[in-house]
Parts: C-alpha cells; structure tokens; sequence
C-alpha cells in the first residue's frame, strides 16, 4: 500500500497500464455505485435490511414467499428497481475504452450489464446477469431493462396487496413456468457454482494477465476473491481502484472509480472515455517513447 501523493501514484498506474501486454479489470459492485446502484454492504445497507442467510439462497426464498410475501416483494423491487434504470456512469466507460488501447478482459462480479452496454468486448459475469433467465434444461433468455422496469413497477403494486398471487405474477418475466420447464434469474445465489463459461473464461484471463486493475470490490465474496492473489502469484501487478484499502499488497489509488478510472485514462493515453479517436489521431504516447519503447500494444 503506497502513502506516496496521489497524483504518482496516478503516475505510477498509467505507466504500469501502458507497458502491460494483457490486463484483467476485476470489478465488484463499487463500480456501478455511481450509476445508482448500491453496494450491498453499506452501512444500514441492502444486507442489513435483507439479511443473506435469509434472502440471498433459493430455499429462504420459498420460504420469504410463503411467510412474508410483501417483505419479498420489497427485497426484489430493491434489486431489480436501480438495475432497471441504471446506465454507465464514466467508470465502465473508460474501462470500455482503456481496450482501444490495451487488450482487456473484463471479469465481474456485478449482474447489472453495465460493462457491456458501456462497450467493453470482452466480459465474464462470474455471478450471472440480471438481464438473463435461464431455464431448469440450460438454455438462457435475455431481458431488456425495459423487462426489469415493468417487472419494478408489478413488484410495487403486488409489496402494497401483499397477495402471493400478485406477487408471483409481477415476478413473470424472472421466474415462472415455460414451455422448457421451469426458469429462473441467471444470477448466482449463495452456495451454487459460479457461472460457466464465465468462470473458467475468467480464471483463463487471470492467469495470462500481466496487470490486474481492482475496482470497487471488498474482496469478501469467495472464490471470486481469490482472483487478485492468483493473478498475483503469477507475477501481475496490481492496482486497486476504490475509496477503502484493499486487503493485499499493491498500489491504490485511493477514490471513487467514476473519478479515479477516467483520470487513469488521460494520464495514461491523453484521451476522456469515448475519446479515444482523439488520442488515435494524435499519436499515443508521444511524450513517453522512451520510457515505452517495446512495450506499447495499438
Ligand atoms: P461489496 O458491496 O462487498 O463492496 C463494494 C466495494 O466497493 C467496497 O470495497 C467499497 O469501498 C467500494 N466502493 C464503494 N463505492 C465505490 C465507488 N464509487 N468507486 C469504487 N469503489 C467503491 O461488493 P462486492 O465486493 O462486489 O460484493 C458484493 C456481491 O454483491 C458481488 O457478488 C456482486 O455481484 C453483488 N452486487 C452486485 C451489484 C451490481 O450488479 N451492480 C450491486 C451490489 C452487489
């Protein structure tokens, strides 16, 4: 953990980004808190209000249902509401545009879709999509958020009745009974498998990574929390991106990612998140030949 003065330390990651031949973005949900989504353990937060020995596992589901069904309503309305709305916030942009310049693998821990509407080509969703339902035989379908907004709005009707009826129906588009049996959100809940192909694609990424940037995680979530120290032991550096210290050795560059992620991305290639033609146009790295000579991949 660096006490050197921001600005170097912003330095110091830009270089660093600039000369890696491959690079992992591992993001957790503080990522997508600008884009209004929270993070679940905030204080008072989300885990607070719905504890996840309860709520975040099939079987308490079932049993949220047949007990407190409003309660269950309130939970998935919290859920599904900020990830109906949400759209990239300058984080997932530059993260999308740093690609343009560097080869990047996103691997996320998040279920909201933001990577990729923001333009990253490459993204494992280790914990599944929200924006997905899979059915009980394999096969997935895909929401819009359009889906996920009506589906918002039938939650909060059915939260004020309390009827189990209503509330299944406003879960339709999530979970219900099709012609391929039943479906569910492909979203990984406690105790289950992380999503495959994304799980190998994303532990293939890590281990070829050279430089591995750490966004908004608190690295309590396991397996996922271990890619870090596995990109580590492989010899890749790493760069933490959030406003609190992360648990292992590396340099932080201590802020908010919809702050932090687009400085990284001027100082490293002279271009704002989307305006990468610019820093196409004006020639890369002008000022740093010396410095990069033979590592610098276009
Ligand atoms: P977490 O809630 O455990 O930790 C969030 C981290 O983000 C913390 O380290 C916090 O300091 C940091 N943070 C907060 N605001 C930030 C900002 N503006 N910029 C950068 N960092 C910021 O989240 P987690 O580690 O991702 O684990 C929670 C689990 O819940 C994950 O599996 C995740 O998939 C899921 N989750 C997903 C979403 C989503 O899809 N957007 C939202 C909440 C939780």
């Amino acid at each position: 953990m660096s006490e050197r003065p921001v600005g170097d330390d912003l330095r110091e990651a830009a270089l660093r980004l600039r000369r890696a031949q491959q690079v992992v973005v591992f993001t957790g949900a503080g990522v997508s808190a600008e884009s209004g989504i929270a993070t679940f353990r905030d204080e008072g937060g989300f885990w607070d209000r719905f504890p996840p020995e309860r709520f975040a596992h099939v079987p308490g589901l079932l049993a949220a249902l047949r007990d407190e069904p409003a309660r269950l309503a309130e939970f998935f309305r919290e859920v599904v509401a900020p990830i109906a709305h949400a759209a990239p916030n300058p984080a997932h942009r530059a993260i999308a545009a740093f690609e343009q310049a560097v080869p990047v693998v996103v691997v996320t821990q998040n279920v909201d879709g933001l990577h990729q509407e923001a333009g990253s080509s490459h993204v494992h969703e280790i914990h599944g999509s929200l924006l997905a339902v899979r059915s009980a035989l394999g096969g997935t379908a895909q929401l819009t958020r359009g889906d996920l907004r009506a589906t918002a709005r039938a939650l909060e009707q059915a939260g004020a009745t309390g009827s189990r009826r209503r509330l299944l129906w406003a879960l339709r588009r999530l979970i219900g009974l099709s012609h391929r049996g039943t479906y569910r959100p492909d979203v990984v809940m406690f105790g289950e498998p992380l999503r495959e192909p994304d799980w190998a694609l994303a532990r293939r990424a890590v281990r070829e990574c050279d430089l591995m940037l750490v966004v908004g995680t608190s690295g309590l979530v396991m397996p996922a929390a271990g890619l870090p120290s596995e990109a580590r032991a492989r010899g890749a550096r790493l760069i933490f991106v959030d406003p609190a210290p992360p648990e292992e050795p590396g340099l932080w560059l201590q802020g908010k990612a919809g702050a932090v992620l687009p400085a990284l991305l001027r100082e490293a290639f002279g271009a704002e998140p989307g305006g990468l033609a610019r820093f196409e146009l004006e020639g890369l790295l002008e000022g740093d030949k010396e410095a990069d000579r033979g590592h610098v991949r276009r």
